[in-house]
């Protein structure tokens, strides 16, 4: 088992309601050797401001997590994650890092992808929302374009950091501008609980798809509130991380429905087990990520593939639109606007160790 923290520079900056990126992204990669010298690799991506630090994630695998992994069988998967839930508190990325690692190594030893794995592939293609979050709109309006060009069409437009007049004047101009564009909100929690009912109001008459995380990820009774005052769904994100979470959000009625992500969830199985949930009392889905390399995107890419109840697309974005340079030794596969699902053994690519040294932060003591 080898772990790395590494540091990928980014080439533009992100403000959100909470929390802003810039210059470049933190993420922990994990590799998997196997007595046959067969590997399996994994991504934990955090975000400080949202699920954790990489450094918690280094050492989530590097100490904790190592002893229950070096010498078990592979095929011992259900039994390693029980054991990494109750071996280190949270560290939900560590966690999917491990998962999309034994998953990988499992899928390359059996000679099957790992959506294969996770139940059977329902899709061929994830539609691709991209992120408008730029401080600078002139420099968001020129990735419009680009993202256009490309085929994309949907996007979901960052608020609640610079203001509400702001950002009815972004929204305004981009329905305006870019009709075709499927439209999305999210505040990342970003809007004062006094203001924010008169806020998410305004944006709605703009129809956007759904409006996510107004508020602060505990104020689960306000998220309710605000969900029956607009005409529009309203989404949790950051209130609702993994099943335990999700049973809370059902109980209190808080949204229509959920972002999933594996950073959240702390692995891929609980990720399609939170996306059931929502689907048996009738919440949509949407695959979202943290600020992830592609390698973490297609750990995501294989648990939507397999997992039909998430509908409204995916945000693997970072590998084609925000990191200088990604990880893996061949692209991440986007095809007009949509994510193309690998095929191949495991997760279909593989991260190049040319790369991973490139931006290494800290090292494996392996
Ligand atoms: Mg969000």
């Amino acid at each position: 088992m080898d772990v790395w923290h590494l540091a990928l520079p980014v080439n533009a900056r992100r403000d959100h309601g909470i929390g802003s990126v810039e210059h470049s992204v933190d993420i922990v990669v994990l590799r998997l050797t196997a007595e046959d010298g067969t590997v399996g690799w994994g991504e934990a991506s955090p975000w400080s401001v949202f699920t954790g630090s990489a450094e918690a994630s280094f050492a989530a695998l590097d100490r904790y997590i190592r002893p229950l992994v070096v010498g078990v069988p592979v095929g011992n998967r259900a039994a390693i994650m029980q054991a990494a839930a109750y071996a280190v508190a949270h560290c939900t990325e560590a966690k999917a890092a491990l998962e999309t690692a034994l998953l990988d190594l499992h899928g390359r030893i059996s000679g099957q992808p790992v959506w294969a794995l996770l139940g059977g592939k329902c899709r061929d293609t994830i539609p691709l929302s991209c992120s408008i979050a730029d401080p600078d709109f002139d420099k968001d309006l020129a990735l419009m374009d680009r993202i256009r060009a490309d085929g994309l069409r949907i996007i979901k437009l960052k608020t609640g950091f610079k203001g509400h007049a702001y950002d009815v004047m972004r929204l305004e101009r981009l329905r305006n501008d870019y009709p075709e564009f499927d439209i999305r909100i999210d505040y990342n929690q970003g809007l004062h609980h006094d203001d924010a009912l008169r806020c998410v109001r305004d944006m709605a008459q703009f129809a956007p798809t759904f409006i996510e995380q107004p508020v602060k990820a505990h104020l689960r009774p306000l998220m309710a509130e605000i969900r029956r005052s607009i005409p529009v769904p309203l989404l949790a994100d950051e209130s609702v991380f993994g099943p335990e979470d999700m049973q809370l959000a059902i109980d209190g009625q808080i949204a229509d429905g959920v972002s999933i992500k594996i950073m959240k969830t702390g692995g891929l199985t609980r990720a399609q087990t939170v996306a059931r949930m929502a689907a048996n009392i009738g919440m949509s889905a949407y695959g979202g990520d943290m600020f992830e390399a592609g390698l973490a995107h297609l750990a995501g890419t294989h648990m939507i593939a397999a997992t039909p109840e998430i509908t409204l697309g995916c945000e693997f974005y970072q590998a084609s639109y925000f990191l200088v340079e990604d990880i893996l030794e061949t692209p991440f596969e986007v095809r007009d606007g949509q994510v193309v699902v690998p095929t191949g053994p495991g997760l279909g690519i593989v991260p190049d160790p040319e790369r991973i040294n490139r931006y290494t932060v800290s090292g494996s003591r392996a």
